[in-house]
């Protein structure tokens, strides 16, 4: 079959990693695909399929208003632009100027300061907001986010993602009952969550999801919550929201895509996705210096990954330059290396095309083989690794 990338000159990769932007988010669904190319030779009322999007979003995630934007990224800048905005129009022109408003100030944890492919403390930044941090990076207590309110405060942003730090924070049931007490909206960053309605039910005033991941949309943001909150965020698509503006194909993709979700059957797709697992914790269980453990998605989404752990003494190669190794090639495969400078990556079969399953097992087995018998070990400083994107943004586009 002709690929397309083959004729791009582009490499045949495999995303064993999960849902990146930088590998191209997800494999579209068919329903999204078809969506787009039917919306897309033909004019429409963009408001008029915006309410559509709104009455899908209040469906699926049982709530009373939504829209599309750019991305979970821009949802959350126009949502928290339009708690300090309120359906002031001459407000929203103004930002992200904030020096008149009375209230700027938006409340995070510390241990929710993550980086998601850009720092979403410059998110919040981007409507004109100033960011006050609650708690340290491993502690926040309900004293410290109330504390931290004041006659200045917006609203506060509560951020449910592996890339969090999961022990010694507040939860979201009482992040949401101390703001509310105090009159303060709470928005929900749950952009890689499958549960599309919890967040909502346990009194987030917005919540954010991106139609490019798990759903396999094109790529968006879905706006989800209370209508007025909504509205007001939905306001700014005439101000800073121009910027961060979605076509016709992306409110429609996502709109097919959403619709698709509420109606697949996951058990087919956990089943596959389980014996990928299984076939490579056989590859690594036959090796040395690597041990394999099956591990549950920490935000408990319903998937689990391989956790390969490298000992780089007895494998002769460290967890990242095996990584490296499998990227490189006519079939790279990207893995989950979040944590690798800890000596281990994931393997996240959800991704997975047909066939590319044995494609990583043969690339698993024949990588750390090569590095046993090699004269020398790779162990390269991780800090190489760290540094290179930096480096490469340096040259872009050499
Ligand atoms: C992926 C992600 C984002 C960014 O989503 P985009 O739609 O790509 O902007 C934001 N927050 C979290 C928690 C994410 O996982």
């Amino acid at each position: 079959m002709n690929d397309i990338r083959t004729d791009l000159g582009l490499r045949l990769v495999i995303n064993a990693a999960g849902t990146m932007t930088a590998l191209g988010a997800s494999i579209a669904v068919p329903q999204a695909i078809d969506a787009a190319s039917a919306i897309l030779g033909q004019f429409v009322e963009i408001g008029e399929l915006q309410k559509l999007a709104s009455r899908t979003i209040s469906d699926v995630c049982d709530t009373e208003a939504g829209f599309v934007t750019a991305s979970s990224a821009a949802g959350l800048t126009l949502a928290v632009a339009g708690t300090m905005t309120g359906i002031d129009l001459g407000a929203v022109e103004r930002l992200p100027d904030t020096s008149a408003f009375s209230k700027s100030q938006v409340l995070i944890q510390s241990g929710h300061l993550i980086n998601y492919g850009a720092p979403i403390e410059q998110s919040i930044r981007l409507a004109g907001a100033s960011v006050v941090p609650v708690g340290q990076a491993t502690t926040a207590r309900r004293y410290h986010l109330e504390s931290a309110i004041t006659e200045r405060t917006a609203a506060a942003v509560y951020v449910v993602s592996h890339h969090t730090v999961q022990y010694g924070l507040i939860e979201l049931a009482e992040f949401v009952e101390v703001s509310h007490a105090h009159g303060v909206p709470v928005i929900v960053d749950a952009a890689s969550e499958y549960d599309l309605k919890s967040f909502l039910a346990a009194g987030a005033d917005i919540c954010l999801y991106s139609a490019h991941k798990f759903m396999g949309g094109l790529t968006a943001g879905i706006v989800a919550g209370r209508v007025v909150p909504v509205r007001h965020a939905y306001a700014q698509n005439i101000g800073i929201g121009r910027g961060m503006k979605v076509g016709k194909e992306s409110i429609y993709g996502a709109i097919a895509a959403m619709r698709a979700w509420a109606r697949r059957d996951h058990a087919p797709d956990r089943a596959r996705q389980e014996s990928h697992l299984a076939l490579w914790a056989r590859v690594l269980a036959e090796r040395p210096g690597v041990r394999a453990e099956i591990l549950p998605d920490p935000t408990g989404n319903p998937l689990r990954r391989l956790r390969v752990f490298v000992s780089p003494d007895t494998a002769r190669i460290t967890a990242w330059d095996l990584a490296d190794s499998l990227s490189t090639g006519e079939r790279p495969i990207i893995v989950r290396d979040d944590e690798i400078d800890e000596g281990y990556f994931d393997l996240d079969p959800c991704n997975l095309q047909e066939e590319e399953e044995h494609v990583v097992a043969s690339r698993l087995g024949e990588t750390l083989d090569a590095a046993l018998k090699a004269n020398l070990p790779r162990h390269t400083p991780v800090s190489d690794r760290h540094n290179r994107t930096a480096m490469a943004l340096s040259h872009w586009p050499d």
